[in-house]
């Protein structure tokens, strides 16, 4: 089987953690490598490399072309040498790539958004509505990571076809620690969207003492980073800045909980590294946290800072509901290995192909 992965935006080669690099980065880094033992991987991404190899059967192709037109034209002619079986984009702006090589290219085109704008509540970008919109339209199958955002599409777009894989975690890189005591863990690029306002404000609420870490580089610009920081002024709040992926298991480790309180997670890839590493997280109860943290593996709460507050101070006064969380956790992480969801994509890869 011969994919063409398309992530114009953003190459798995760069860092996670901060800029326009994050949960994406890693999920088409796992996803790809698990699939390369047993397809062959094209990843075109714009930039000015030429081709690099991640490993056997998996290839990061750079197209120095900022046109989107000329991009898919470049995708093309690849293709016609190539021949590939499946096309799967990665992203609002690849999908625009996906639309242009459509009436070209007759192969099955699989889409995934990875955050939806119309979902996202303060939606601003009416023209990335749009584009969405047609996406859904166009596309052959859209990937969803949860049921709920999978059947929000389905009510808004009978037509569309979805299928629901979520993402997965590396149960080997993440695995348990000893407790964290009152040490607390936010990991993610800073970005208004994560909703550290919110945190920041729960903890000026706590009368205990705890400490916050908070890994994660700038996103939108160094000034929101730095409006946060001063934010933070007066709390016992550490900005660790950017840690690279292969460090960040020993900081889950030594924390008590991770928290995450984004306005908006369309699945929230941090909080599946937390259960794996036995820990417990906490967040809001209408993010992508739902499905996969539930009830038995962390506190989600109804989004307000009060009850944050309260969720971190129950959970900081009690040590065994916290292991037991973190334990839960763990058991369910296992399920979601990139293993098992690799898997997963492989039969539908496989599926729509033989259709
Ligand atoms: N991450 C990282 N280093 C950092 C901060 C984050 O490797 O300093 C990784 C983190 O482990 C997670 C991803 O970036 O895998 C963030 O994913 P998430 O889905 O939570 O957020 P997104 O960036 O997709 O909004």
């Amino acid at each position: 089987m011969r994919i063409c992965v398309i992530s114009y935006h953003s190459s798995p080669l760069e860092p996670a953690g901060s800029g326009t690099s994050g949960g994406m980065n890693i999920f088409i880094t796992n996803l790809y490598k698990k699939l390369a033992r047993s397809c062959k991987i094209d990843i075109y991404v714009y930039g000015k490399k030429s081709c690099v190899l991640l490993g056997p059967n998996i290839e990061v192709i750079h197209l120095n072309h900022q046109s989107l037109d000329n991009f898919a034209d470049a995708i093309i002619n690849y293709h016609i040498d190539r021949q590939y079986n499946i096309i799967h984009t990665h992203y609002w702006l690849s999908g625009m790539v996906g639309l242009l090589m459509k009436k070209m290219v007759k192969i099955p085109w699989l889409h995934s958004f990875h955050t939806v704008e119309m979902f996202k509540g303060a939606a601003t970008n009416r023209l990335r509505i749009e584009i969405e919109k047609e996406i859904i339209k166009s596309c052959d199958f859209i990937i969803s990571p949860t049921y709920h955002e999978a059947l929000v599409i389905k009510e808004l777009f009978p037509k569309s076809q979805v299928i629901t894989i979520p993402h997965g975690v590396d149960t080997r890189r993440f695995t348990p620690g000893s407790d964290g005591d009152k040490n607390l863990l936010y990991v993610g690029r800073i970005d208004p969207i994560k909703g550290l306002d919110i945190l920041v404000d729960a903890l000026r609420l706590l009368k205990c003492d705890v400490k916050l870490n908070i890994i994660g580089g700038p996103s939108k610009g160094r000034e929101n980073y730095e409006k946060i920081k001063s934010y933070a002024k007066g709390l016992r709040v550490n900005f660790i800045g950017r840690v690279s992926h292969n460090q960040l298991s020993e900081h889950y480790q030594k924390s008590s909980m991770v928290i995450i309180p984004s306005y908006y997670e369309s699945f929230g890839l941090v909080g599946l590294e937390t259960m794996a590493s036995a820990k417990p997280v906490i967040g809001f109860d209408d993010t992508g946290l739902s499905e996969t943290v539930g009830k038995d593996a962390g506190i989600l709460v109804k989004r307000n800072t009060r009850n944050l507050a309260n969720a971190i101070v129950h959970l900081i006064n009690n040590q065994v509901l916290r292991h037991n969380l973190g334990k839960v956790g763990r058991k369910k992480a296992l399920y979601y290995d990139w293993h098992n969801i690799a898997s997963s994509y492989f039969l539908t890869y496989e599926k729509i192909i033989k259709k």
